[in-house]
């Protein structure tokens, strides 16, 4: 998806919005790791476009939609992300001043079509794939089955005993073990 800049480039402070709701295959079919697959519906951009020396700043909410199944209970549902951008495309023209073709350019987007459009497909793919949620829950509180039954406990309580599911935020601790910091374990803590 390219975006126009000509009015914009060159007037440090000049804004423009960007808001669209835009199928992904506008962003390019590149392999996009597993979120592409699972995408459902429009992306949508709600960015704002703003000028700054040396190209333009792009910031604001991405918005995606994916389908899946519920880590816990394994009904299909759907999970809508937000990713909060906040990008320099650098005009290729004025680049290369400051930095001489070092590792820094591979981090940066640059402006295309001789410094008139801005490229949208890489920004917004990088910002997706990195923001996916790494699992869907059907909702925040979803019981899961019983691992003894198989019951889904979000409509039929079986005789198992129900735990409180962790909350999801802390799940990724529990493969965690940390070392022991007992005090009296021997090691030296000064005077
Ligand atoms: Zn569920
Ligand atoms: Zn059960």
């Amino acid at each position: 998806m390219r975006v126009p800049v000509l009015g914009l480039l060159g007037r440090p402070g000049q804004r423009k919005d960007l808001i669209a709701s835009v199928p992904p295959e506008e962003f390019g079919d590149e392999p996009w790791g597993p979120a592409v697959d699972t995408m459902q519906g429009e992306i949508e951009l709600d960015l704002i476009l703003e000028a700054i020396s040396g190209g333009i700043l792009v910031r604001g909410p991405i918005r995606a939609t994916a389908t899946g199944t519920c880590a816990r209970c394994l009904a299909a549902t759907s999970d809508t992300w937000e990713v909060e951008v906040l990008e320099l495309h650098r005009a290729v023209a004025e680049a290369g001043d400051e930095d001489d073709g070092g590792d820094e350019d591979d981090l940066d987007y640059r402006l295309v079509d001789g410094d008139r459009q801005l490229e949208l497909d890489q920004m917004v793919r990088d910002a997706l794939v990195v923001g996916q949620p790494v699992r869907v829950l059907c909702r925040p509180d979803c019981l899961g089955l019983c691992p003894t039954c198989g019951a889904d406990r979000n409509t039929e309580p079986c005789a198992h005993g129900a735990e409180r599911p962790v909350d999801p935020r802390w799940e990724a601790l529990r493969g965690l073990s940390l070392p022991s910091t007992d005090p009296d374990d021997g090691t030296d803590h000064g005077a």
